[in-house]
């Protein structure tokens, strides 16, 4: 507890742009290095969830016919306000989620861009006019949005992913109710509405419900039974993305799932060793190995792997790991006391199964060491399976093709990063592996608005960014016909 608790700032809930303690109940929300209380926050329940799918469902017909340029105003006024509250907003990251300055550097800047993007978006082709064979008719196939867009956010990339939940259904005309996973619901959530609020949205288009730890699922039911909520759109674990499909499935709702990834760097012999281990310490340790996108498994060529090995080792030993606010820290804790209990779990199991440390292993306090680890038996959890933490699994591969048959034996598919200095060679093994994001002579971590990121397979459906007009909106098919036509009865 803090020795402050006076200083704590109290939440509310957001609901048709006002600010609510609905059910009256607080919770404290833990900072994650010191186990002190960053903020009180309301433990909403399922009737404040109605509440705010019955704004969002109101909002919703008005929302929809905003014209292009009203929107576009709002849009940039909150990228504008997310910039004037930068370092505010890096202070929280790191308060609430543990998140050091390089990715907190990093989520701002890309949800000021997503922002400053999606202000254009309204101005996209709204459709397609399509020939008919019917003499004097006329076909569109018409763009309109979906309705309500239920937003449910993760605690990880907390402000980027919260903004990237809430303004691709925003700017194709839906209107959201947010819940912020309960590890973050300040950042990942109640930020984003005093932004919107302030750059002025109109009542009810953004609402967010906050809950307490292990309360999500009666918000969610509220969710799956109303029929004004047409599309759950969720940025999370694939296990609770599982559980969401199967229940948008029973409801017929589309879900768009952004999901994890167990995604391969690829180290061809050629490639820029002092680069490659540069890359692949980024690509497996940023943010504590705590990004969707974080390499899971490094395959090297042969020739060069020992010596790859040997470097990475070094520099993942010499990651000043600790204080998140501290500029100099480069790896945080993890976000709970559990995650760094299953990080541990894995890398013992691994271990006692015959697996090698090459560094790390242990952990420090509330982080845990950058580890690699090399011979881990294909039985233990950690050679197929996402551990949200700084470890990495090495393993040597005879050449492309071995690591392109490994890269693809797991059942994700999110991210895959191949370093080479060939970029033709690299362009032709990146077409076959089976991944929504192939980077040559890149890593695996990388997001810009413009782009279309998402997974294949356990990794997830739909993509953000302008692309995502596809899962938020619908085509309507509209004809006119001049004259009369004849039917047969
Ligand atoms: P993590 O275990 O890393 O928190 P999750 O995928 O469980 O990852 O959490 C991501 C988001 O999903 C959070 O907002 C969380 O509250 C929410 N969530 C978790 N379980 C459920 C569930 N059964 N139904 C709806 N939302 C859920």
């Amino acid at each position: 507890m803090t020795t402050e608790a006076s200083l704590v700032r109290e939440y509310q809930q957001y609901i048709n742009g006002e600010w609510t303690v609905g059910s009256g109940r607080l919770f404290d929300d833990l900072d994650p290095y010191r186990a002190a209380v960053v903020a009180r926050v309301p433990a909403g329940n399922r009737a404040d969830a109605a509440r705010a799918v019955d704004a969002a469902a109101a909002a919703f017909p008005r929302w929809a016919d905003v014209p292009p340029a009203e929107k576009q105003t709002l849009f940039l006024r909150a990228a504008d306000i997310v910039e004037r509250r930068r370092d505010e907003i890096i202070a929280l990251l790191a308060a609430e989620t543990g998140c050091a300055a390089g990715f907190a550097g990093f989520q701002l800047l890309t949800s000021v861009r997503l922002l400053r993007q999606a202000s254009n978006w309204a101005y996209l082709p709204a459709g397609e006019v399509i020939r008919s064979d019917i003499p004097g008719t006329f076909a569109l196939a018409l763009r309109r949005p979906l309705g309500v867009v239920a937003g449910i956010s993760p605690w990880n990339g907390a402000q980027v992913l919260a903004w990237r939940t809430v303004v691709n259904p925003l700017a194709f005309g839906n209107t959201v109710v947010l819940k912020p996973s309960e590890q973050a619901p300040v950042s990942a959530g109640l930020l984003v509405a005093e932004v919107l609020d302030e750059a002025g949205f109109p009542p009810g288009v953004l609402n967010v419900v906050t809950h307490a730890p292990g309360e999500a699922v009666p918000i969610a039911d509220e969710f799956f039974d109303r029929p004004e909520v047409r599309c759950i759109n969720f940025t999370g674990s694939s296990a609770t993305g599982r559980i969401l499909a199967e229940r948008a499935g029973r409801a017929l709702k589309r879900c768009v799932l952004e999901l994890g990834g167990y995604n391969p760097l690829i180290v061809l012999a050629d490639a820029d060793l002092d680069y490659a281990v540069e890359a692949a310490a980024f690509a497996a340790f940023f943010h504590s190995g705590q990004i969707c996108m974080n390499a899971r498994k490094v395959l090297v060529e042969r020739p060069v792997y020992d010596t790859f090995v040997d470097r990475l080792a070094a520099r993942a030993g010499a990651l000043p790991s600790g204080d998140p606010a501290d500029p100099r820290t480069l790896i945080g804790p993890l976000i709970t006391p559990a995650a760094l209990d299953r990080v541990a779990r894995d890398v013992d199991e691994a271990v006692a199964a015959g697996a090698r440390v090459l560094v790390g292993g242990t952990a420090d306090g509330p982080c845990y060491r950058p580890t690699i680890l090399a011979d881990v038996p294909a039985g233990a959890r950690i050679h197929s399976e996402e551990t949200f933490g700084p470890v990495l699994v090495a393993q040597p591969v005879d050449n492309a093709d071995e690591a392109v048959a490994i890269a693809n034996a797991t059942s994700y598919g999110l991210s895959a990063g191949i370093l080479t200095r060939d970029n033709q060679r690299g362009f032709a093994l990146a077409r076959r592996i089976d991944a929504g994001v192939v980077h040559v002579n890149d890593q695996t971590i990388a997001d810009e608005p413009q782009l279309p990121l998402g997974g294949v397979k356990d990794s997830g459906w739909g993509r953000s960014g302008p692309h995502s007009m596809a899962d938020f909106t619908e085509l309507q098919w509209i004809t006119t016909r001049e004259g009369t036509g004849s039917y047969p009865i």
